[in-house]
């Protein structure tokens, strides 16, 4: 793991079955299924390739009684295929009555995802809150207190906006919105205790949608209270504007040693692939040298001394196989997610990058006779050439993992010395 300077804020310690949340553990990293969980064979596959992909806690909606019906057989699908990344429920409206219609369902998922907002409103809202916390008090299991704006307790707005306006110098309405979000999950949180919950089974969330926002929420509920906090961007879009709002909300935050669970809520290309969220979230933490997960690959932008996309596409090929090995290679090859590889278009930054990499490669760039040198461990090694240059340095790179992650390389994994650095 790289070595990190931020110093994180102290929290109490939630524990999901095996995942610890808070309390300086590493930063857990969520995602949540979009498949309906009626549909018991699609929706744990779809949690298994999320998990595969590195997810170490799963949500999934548990909104009907067919759905609810079906959450214990998605937990022995998925035990029964080797996966043990815990379930969180996501209750909406219906959860006091789905666990009290289903105590399988209650038990078979480790945590509950639930919204002051949307768990009834006036005397309903208290009662059907507690119900759930009883549930969570009879089942042992840990709650999220998820606050969203989209569905801030209306009741509770009006009482701090009648407040607000009562006051000699009264706050702008935002202002008054965002401390809504942070007072709903404190006094949620404080109510939850009250009924027996003990504080070191609650996590806090107040997710909005704009970054400015979710910062100085996040900022005000961090100083408020001491359970740990699940972040996330909440509705952060499509493609890179999901993925660039997403990563600038949540990097302030754990730059300011906030966070100590994190979702990325994108969406999804049609027929996209779900675990990219997963994917973004690991490399949030991984290139903040906060966590590792998969070796990364430096590759330059390239410009005009490169004559075509070769380097482009090596580099593509590289990071994909990277990811796909690493199911396998966490188990079997331990260290392998520090390993830097370097894709690199030519001779100006390529060998000095290729040096500072485990393993790297400059490509020829314009005017350069057409060879390849590899640089392993900061020594110029060998100099491929020919019409095979990306198979023969992907087997370069395959071998470099066995014989220095496998049980007979571990005399030369990195950290007993060489050069690479801590990125
Ligand atoms: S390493 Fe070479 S090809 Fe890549 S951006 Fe720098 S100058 Fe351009």
């Amino acid at each position: 793991m790289a070595d990190s300077k931020i110093e994180r804020r102290a929290t109490r310690q939630v524990r999901v079955a095996n995942v610890l949340i808070g309390g300086g553990a590493p930063i857990v990293v969520q995602s949540m299924t979009d498949t309906d969980s009626a549909d018991p064979e699609a929706t744990a596959r779809q949690v298994r390739e999320l998990a595969d992909a590195g997810s170490e806690l799963v949500r999934i909606t548990v909104n009907t009684a067919e759905a609810a019906s079906k959450v214990a057989e998605i937990r022995n699908r998925l035990d029964g295929s080797g996966c043990d990344t815990p379930l969180v429920g996501d209750f909406h409206f219906n959860g006091h009555k789905l666990l009290a219609d289903f105590p399988d369902c209650g038990q078979a998922l480790a945590k509950y995802r639930i919204n002051p907002g949307n768990v009834g409103r006036g005397a309903k809202h208290d009662e059907q809150f507690a119900k759930m916390i009883e549930f969570a008090c009879r089942y042992d299991k840990p709650v999220r207190i998820g606050v969203n704006w989209g569905s801030l307790d209306q009741d509770l707005l009006a009482r701090l906006m009648d407040e607000n306006a009562r006051l000699a110098r009264p706050l702008r309405s935002d202002e008054v919105t965002r401390e809504a979000l942070v007072v709903s999950a404190l006094e949620s949180a404080a109510r939850a205790e009250q009924l027996g919950l003990p504080a070191d089974r609650i996590v806090l969330s107040c997710k909005v949608s704009g970054v400015q926002d979710l910062v100085a929420v996040y900022r005000t509920l961090s100083r408020r209270c001491d359970y740990p906090l699940h972040l996330g961007l909440t509705e952060a879009g499509m493609g890179t504007k999901g993925i660039v709002a997403s990563t600038a909300a949540i990097s302030v935050l754990l730059q300011e040693g906030i966070g100590d669970t994190i979702r990325v809520s994108l969406t999804p290309d049609p027929e996209g692939d779900r675990t990219r969220e997963v994917v973004v979230a690991q490399e949030i933490l991984q290139t903040m040298g906060l966590r590792s997960f998969a070796p990364m690959v430096i590759s330059c932008p390239g410009c005009g001394r490169t004559t075509s996309t070769y380097f482009q596409a090596l580099a593509a090929t590289i990071q994909s196989y990277l990811r796909k090995q690493m199911p396998v290679w966490r188990e079997r090859y331990p260290g392998v997610e520090d390993m830097h590889v370097a894709v690199m278009g030519c001779v100006v930054n390529g060998p000095g990058e290729s040096r500072h990499s485990n393993i790297g490669i400059s490509l020829p760039g314009s005017g350069e006779r057409p060879v390849a040198p590899v640089y392993i461990d900061g020594e110029k090694t060998v100099t491929l050439k020919g019409d095979n240059i990306a198979e023969e340095f992907q087997a370069l790179v395959e071998n470099y993992v066995v014989t220095h992650y496998g049980e007979d390389g571990k005399l030369r994994r990195p950290g007993s010395g060489g050069p690479r650095r801590s990125r």
